[in-house]
């Protein structure tokens, strides 16, 4: 069976494996040329299979990218209010649909409802509708030259984009990239997550009434077949890669061998940093914001490494604890819950090694052990918060990239140290600066290596501002218009000799003027 869309969670989780979803090349649902089938599976119901979904490989890349290549030269040639009104229709869309897709990503991410799905559903609406106001915005310089000079720019659309996305935040990160792709007259071959491909494939249906047949493909597969094959296709000049730095190195390589423009959002272990003027509820409530642990700590933003004064460290330590004592673990589609589920068995198994060695440890602390917080009754990948204190930031658990709800504490006392601490890291995503005390907050900030700095707040990234990462932690910005112009085209100059032409008089050349013009 196939389908246009789910109605409900419910239906889903009982139909199972017999829901086969398609994928999108070149206006029409497909299924994978050698007929090849992989499960997805439900992070919140262990064991629980919510579709099937076409296992793209080689061929399969080479149809979308052969798609997007046929409609590349109509796409960019529309003019700039055409491409922007077809992004607006579909953010319409997008808010009347926004439930839906919540409801859908919370079943197959395991992001709870309330406090993860819901707001990701709207940033997404919310980026289509950005980047159409922007599209009318991709313009061009002109040389003051001489008079018989015509020396300008113009930006023009890479071409076709290849885009892979990760699966802590599916939607978000197709509208990342999507609209300020399409906006800036690209046409485009996503490739959706193996572990949470659904939303990814119901946003491609909502689009593509709005779309000319090979706009928008979605294809749906495994990293080493259909990704790889993507980066390497000679046809794609432009890789906007979101996941792993593990995997972003690998990406860049081929794209490297390629000599193909590449943007990279990669990985994070992002400082948040306390400093003693700022022991109060409203900064461990940012605190935790920053961690994200309401998205079980799946966030490439997480600020997972807590710095606190040596001077409110006790005080602020029990405020979390206690703080995070509250947060319900559960069924992500319950509205009662805080935190949903893991994704995988993977991520579920690797997150809980790291928790296992922090609690052998003698020389750290357990401040919140998370199993007590593990719901009862409930199948699934479940794990509550846990925060080791007094860590020390070369061990391992503050180092790399746990992707979990796992916070280390680690104490200061000298500003100079513990920014030298923040820094001693090889990413550079985000970072979190509390203190009232703006003068040292912004003077923080400015020594702080990380692509984006927030004082005295936590929240999720506001669409406009340019977002991405310095060392490890990837290359390029995308999420705004500097982004979009910098990612999804390139410049071109143009030298025109005009013709000579008499030199006119001053009084004849006035005698022109339009005198009266308003
Ligand atoms: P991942 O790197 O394992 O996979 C990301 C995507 O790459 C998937 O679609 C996967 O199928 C594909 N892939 C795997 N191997 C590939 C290959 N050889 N060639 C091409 N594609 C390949 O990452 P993940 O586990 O899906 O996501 C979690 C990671 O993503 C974390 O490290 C997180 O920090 C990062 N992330 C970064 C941002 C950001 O904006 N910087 C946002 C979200 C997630």
């Amino acid at each position: 069976m196939s389908v246009d869309a789910p109605t409900s969670p419910n239906e889903i989780l009982e139909q199972g494996a017999s829901r086969e979803w398609r994928m999108y090349i070149g206006g029409e649902r497909v299924e994978a040329a050698d007929g090849r089938w992989t499960d997805v599976m439900a992070p919140s119901r262990s064991g629980t299979v919510i579709g099937r979904v076409p296992r793209a490989a080689a061929a399969d890349v080479d149809r979308a990218v052969q798609a997007a290549r046929a409609a590349l030269p109509g796409w960019r040639g529309l003019p700039a209010t055409a491409r922007q009104k077809a992004l607006l229709a579909i953010a319409e869309d997008l808010y009347a649909h926004a439930e839906e897709l919540a409801l859908l990503t919370a079943t197959d991410t395991g992001n709870a409802l309330r406090t993860q799905a819901r707001p990701e559903s709207q940033t997404l609406a919310n980026l289509f509708r950005y980047f159409a106001g922007v599209a009318t915005e991709v313009k061009g310089t002109v040389l003051p030259a001489g008079e018989d000079q015509l020396q300008y720019t113009i930006r023009e659309p890479v071409g076709v984009v290849g885009a892979i996305l990760p699966w802590n935040s599916p939607l978000m990160i197709a509208g990342m990239k999507i609209p300020a792709a399409l906006a800036a007259g690209n046409t485009i071959v996503v490739k959706a997550a193996e572990d949470a491909p659904l939303t990814i494939l119901r946003l491609a249906e909502l689009c593509a009434p709005h779309l000319p047949a090979g706009v928008l493909n979605v294809l749906t597969g495994f990293g080493e077949d259909c990704g790889a094959a993507l980066v390497a296709h000679p046809q794609v000049d432009k890789v906007s890669f979101t996941g792993s730095t593990e995997v972003g190195r690998i990406v860049g390589a081929v794209a490297g061998e390629r000599l193909v423009p590449l943007s990279l959002e990669l990985g994070g272990k992002s400082p948040s940093i306390v400093w003693p003027d700022s022991c109060d509820d409203a900064t461990v409530e940012g605190v935790l914001t920053a961690m994200r642990f309401t998205r079980q700590g799946q966030s490439c933003t997480a600020g997972s490494r807590l710095f606190l004064h040596e001077d409110i460290y006790e005080d602020f330590l029990d405020r979390v604890v206690a703080r995070l004592k509250q947060l319900v673990v559960g069924d992500p589609l319950d509205e009662a819950t805080d935190m949903g589920a893991l994704i995988s068995q993977e991520q579920f198994d690797r997150v809980s090694s790291y928790v296992a060695e922090g609690k052998e440890r003698d020389d750290v602390t357990v401040a919140l052990d998370g199993s007590g917080q593990v719901p009862s009754g409930l199948e699934g990948l479940y794990l509550g918060p846990t925060v080791f204190s007094r860590a020390d930031n070369s061990w391992r658990l503050a180092q790399e990239e746990i992707f979990g709800p796992v916070m280390v504490v680690i104490p200061w006392r000298d500003e100079d140290e513990v920014l030298a601490m923040a820094n001693d890291s090889s990413y550079g995503l985000a970072a979190y600066i509390w203190c009232h005390d703006l003068d040292r907050a912004l003077t923080a900030a400015a020594r702080i290596e990380s692509g984006w700095v927030q004082v005295n707040q936590g929240g999720g990234q506001v669409v406009g501002q340019s977002y991405g990462g310095v060392k490890e932690s990837g290359i390029g910005r995308e999420f705004s218009l500097e982004g979009m112009l910098e990612g999804f085209t390139h410049i071109k100059q143009i030298n025109v000799k005009l013709s000579a032409r008499p030199a006119e008089p001053r009084e004849a050349t006035s005698g022109k003027t339009d005198v009266g013009a308003p």
